[in-house]
């Protein structure tokens, strides 16, 4: 059973060792942030909040808590942090528990606009029993339309509580002034999810959300943010007693205190390398869409230059599908997603007409421009069979063998081995 289990794990390391990974929600994390992610602090209970606590032996983890949260508004800039939500759907839900109560409006951008499921009815929103109402999408600009969605707020009845911003497809930085001002003038909220963006903003090579005025900051910390799989909130201090007590007792008792140790070692190396790793992370973005583009894709936004994020969105219903590109690209040893554009129908979710990618894992094994445009040939190669699956599959492998070490860190390390503890 031993062996079993062992050659499962060993194979999904050998997967990634000898793929191109270009999943726009994950990223590879250091030694440095694996080894606090092994500590003791994974076998233990923190329940309530720092310094008030319901369980005894909590003393360092009052002191690892607390530390989190300045590191973290050392990093953004933020008046208050919370660094307990398990994950970004954990994160939302707590946010949506502070700031709403249940037959509450907000708005939110629309699924195949690129927002995600959690602010929508059928998830988290849904679970807070909220209405949920979707912001004029600007396709063109793949944007929320501003001035569409202030006459849409002036005849609603019922106006929103919340302002939703931020999505999972997420290419440009979204109006969150212009929208703070709408929603503030209405009474509401802004919330930010930054779930995708959070290692660009640290990197400050995106919009700073909570300058522009946010009151709520959600992220998960694992996307462009290289930490462990958790999140964090933050806030206006005036909101500050409501979201703790939105994520605990709300959503969370415990909260995986390993991961936050790991998340506090992320902190550290954003700190120290977040500019140059944010910046690499979308110059490539912006090389490869180009590539891309001049192969002759339909990747979306050209009069843009296409992204400011680590994020390419490309329409490829002319090569079977999103679903079909995607499983093709997987046989041949690059993995992404499939995912809905604004013109899909949320019913299509099972074969959109996009793929969407994302570089924050290959810039992070040390990728640069030049790489991009090869991936981009990689990914020409097989939609347009040029060469058998096994060649291409044999050409990426030989490729990715230069790039199997985790930059950005104080100590370079392994990317995909399987490390031994003891
Ligand atoms: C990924 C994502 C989430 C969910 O994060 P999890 O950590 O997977 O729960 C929330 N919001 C947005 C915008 C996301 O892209």
């Amino acid at each position: 059973m031993l062996e079993k289990l062992m050659e499962i794990t060993k194979n999904h390391h050998e997967l990634f060792k000898y793929s191109i990974p270009l999943i726009a929600s994950e990223n590879v994390t250091s030694y440095a942030v694996r080894r606090f992610y092994l500590s003791d602090f994974g076998h233990r209970y923190a329940e309530g909040w720092i310094g008030k606590r319901f369980y005894q032996g909590c003393k360092y983890m009052d002191e690892l808590e607390a530390f989190a949260v300045e590191l973290t508004k050392k990093l953004f800039g933020c008046e208050h942090a919370n660094v307990q939500p398990i994950s970004g759907v954990t994160a939302n839900l707590a946010a949506f528990f502070a700031l709403t109560n249940p037959g509450d409006t907000i708005i939110s951008v629309s699924v195949p606009d690129g927002g995600h499921i959690s602010h929508d009815r059928f998830s988290a929103a849904g679970v807070r029993g909220l209405k949920v109402e979707h912001y004029p999408f600007d396709v063109d600009n793949m944007n929320i339309d501003v001035d569409a969605t202030k006459r849409k707020v002036e005849k609603m009845d019922e106006k929103p509580k919340v302002f939703v911003l931020g999505a999972s497809l997420f290419l440009f930085p979204h109006p969150v002034k212009e929208l703070v001002e709408v929603a503030h003038e209405v009474g509401a909220r802004v919330m930010y999810d930054g779930s995708h963006v959070l290692g660009l903003i640290a990197g400050k090579e995106f919009q700073d959300p909570i300058k522009e005025g946010a009151d709520v900051v959600t992220a998960s910390t694992h996307k462009t943010f290289p930490g462990p799989q958790r999140a964090v909130i933050m806030c206006k201090k005036e909101l500050a007693k409501k979201i703790d007590h939105g994520v605990f007792p709300g959503v969370v008792s415990n909260h995986h205190i390993h991961s936050l140790a790991g998340y506090a070692m992320a902190c550290i190396e954003m700190l120290e390398f977040g500019r140059d790793y944010a910046r690499q992370i979308v110059r490539n973005a912006k090389a490869l869409a180009e590539e891309l583009y001049n192969l002759g894709y339909n990747v979306l936004c050209p009069h843009l230059e296409f992204t400011k994020s680590h994020q390419v969105a490309v329409d490829v219903s002319d090569f079977g599908g999103g679903d079909y590109v995607a499983k093709k690209l997987e046989s041949c040893g690059i993995i992404l997603n499939k995912n809905l554009l604004p013109w899909d129908d949320v019913k299509n979710a099972d074969n959109p007409s996009g793929i969407r990618i994302g570089v924050q894992e290959v810039t992070r094994l040390g990728m640069k421009e030049d790489e991009m445009r090869e991936i981009a040939r990689f990914i020409d190669m097989a939609l347009k069979d040029k060469k058998p699956i096994k060649d291409i599959k044999n050409e990426i492998k030989e490729f990715k063998s230069n790039f199997l070490t985790v930059k950005y860190t104080f100590e370079e390390c392994p990317a995909y081995e399987f490390p031994k503890v003891v």
